[in-house]
């Protein structure tokens, strides 16, 4: 047996592609393995525990958090994040209305592809986010929060993004000059919008840079007066500064660099089936590698920073094929990761070949004793115990495969 090991270690070492194809194996720098959208019933259901399945962490929607579930996952032993939703929560658009973002033509802009966006400088939206924000984490004993949906109107999670020029408001261009001091001429929005995309727009675009980094700043303000142990991680998007000719910084607001400041994780989303790169599995780790010489983080235990990344597994867009599912999890834990999660269960669950699928590839991560299988158990999906499960967890349950655009009323994306 010894010898059939050491050969096959042997054939690992000098293959790399035959290791990938079969998944990692014990990777001692992967601390978290985790699920993300909701209590994953049908693990459990099956006869086993989250812990001996191979998952440590479980994330949810801000608005799924109940009692009852904290206390079901606590008994499991895993940790419990929430994901909360920043600048997608469209119903508030009918209390907020002057919320909805001004484009470039001074008329509202329209949802990019049905996605609403919320315009960054409104303060009454803002402080009733912080305010849901703070109670999330005064009534829950959450292990951290994870901000989600933080950047600009635009509908970016797909292969070719839509990311329409705003917020042109009159709040958002009074703001403008008073924090830069730059001056706008007495002209029409229209006329304005063409100097803030031109003659000013570096100033145009630092500024709402920082208007992004300032709400993760006051989240995480909350987050230390309230429950300073909890993490705050936040959701991104996964391009680089040159990506899409920079517009995860141009269109989307979203400077990671600043944003460190205050973050404890990052979770870049690089949807690879998704995003264009179907097949192309590799491209999940080239980002997160990118992520971390941007970020200056390597995956050390004592480091302040972490990158955990959310890969997807489930089919959303484009379908993720079960033989493909050991190289995801081997691009998405390699480092300077040193944790990863899998999207997501509204899918998931509905395809237990690839559950199991993630719980293999999850304890051979984790390695030791617990790589064994755990033993005999009921087979994920047996008939009618998904259903139920659907039935139990609401809305959770009826969720398609992906998380869909959002134009009306459920904060979160589950
Ligand atoms: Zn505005």
């Amino acid at each position: 047996m010894k010898e059939i090991l050491a050969v096959l270690a042997l054939v690992g070492a000098v293959r790399p592609s035959v290791a990938a194809a079969e998944g990692p194996n014990a990777r001692p720098h992967v601390a978290m393995r985790g699920i993300y959208g909701g209590v994953p019933q049908e693990i459990l259901d099956s006869g086993r525990s989250l812990r001996d399945f191979g998952v440590d962490a479980v994330w949810m929607g801000s608005g799924s958090f109940t009692t009852a579930r904290m206390a079901l996952l606590r008994a499991q032993g895993v940790r419990v994040f929430a994901e909360f939703n920043t600048l997608h929560v469209a119903d508030d658009l009918k209390s907020h209305p002057d919320a909805a973002p001004v484009g470039s033509d001074g008329q509202v802009s329209p949802p990019p592809d049905g996605w609403q966006g919320i315009c960054p400088s409104h303060e009454g939206y803002r402080r009733s986010r912080m305010d849901a924000f703070g109670r999330l984490l005064r009534e829950h004993e959450v292990d951290g929060v994870w901000l989600d949906y933080h950047h600009a109107h635009a509908s970016w999670e797909q292969a070719v993004p839509n990311m329409p020029d705003t917020c042109f408001c009159e709040r958002c261009l009074r703001r403008f000059q008073a924090e830069t001091g730059v001056e706008l001429p007495e002209a029409s929005t229209a006329e304005r919008a063409r100097l803030l995309l031109s003659t000013h727009r570096r100033a145009w675009v630092r500024w709402r840079c920082e208007l992004f980094t300032d709400w993760v700043r006051e989240f995480r303000e909350i987050r230390d007066a309230t429950r300073p142990r909890a993490l705050l991680g936040t959701f991104h998007n996964p391009w680089s500064d040159e990506d899409h000719g920079g517009a995860r910084i141009d269109k989307l607001a979203i400077d990671l660099r600043a944003q460190a400041a205050h973050v404890d994780v990052f979770s870049p989303m690089p949807y690879h089936a998704r995003f264009g790169h179907a097949a192309d599995a590799a491209w999940i780790s080239r980002q997160v590698a990118w992520l971390g010489r941007a970020l200056g983080i390597e995956g050390e235990a004592a480091e302040r920073h972490r990158i955990w990344p959310i890969v997807q597994v489930s089919d959303w867009g484009e379908p993720v094929p079960l033989e493909q599912v050991p190289a995801v999890l081997d691009h998405g834990s390699r480092l300077p990761a040193t944790g990863v999660m899998v999207f997501a269960w509204g899918g998931l669950r509905k395809q237990p070949e690839k559950v199991e699928a993630i719980g293999r590839v999850f304890r051979a991560l984790r390695g030791g004793p617990a790589e064994q299988d755990p033993g005999p158990a009921e087979a994920i999906g047996t008939a009618g115990r998904a259903d139920r499960a659907a039935e139990r967890d609401g809305r959770e349950g009826g969720r398609p495969t992906g998380r869909l655009p959002r134009t009306a009323s459920t904060p979160g994306r589950m």
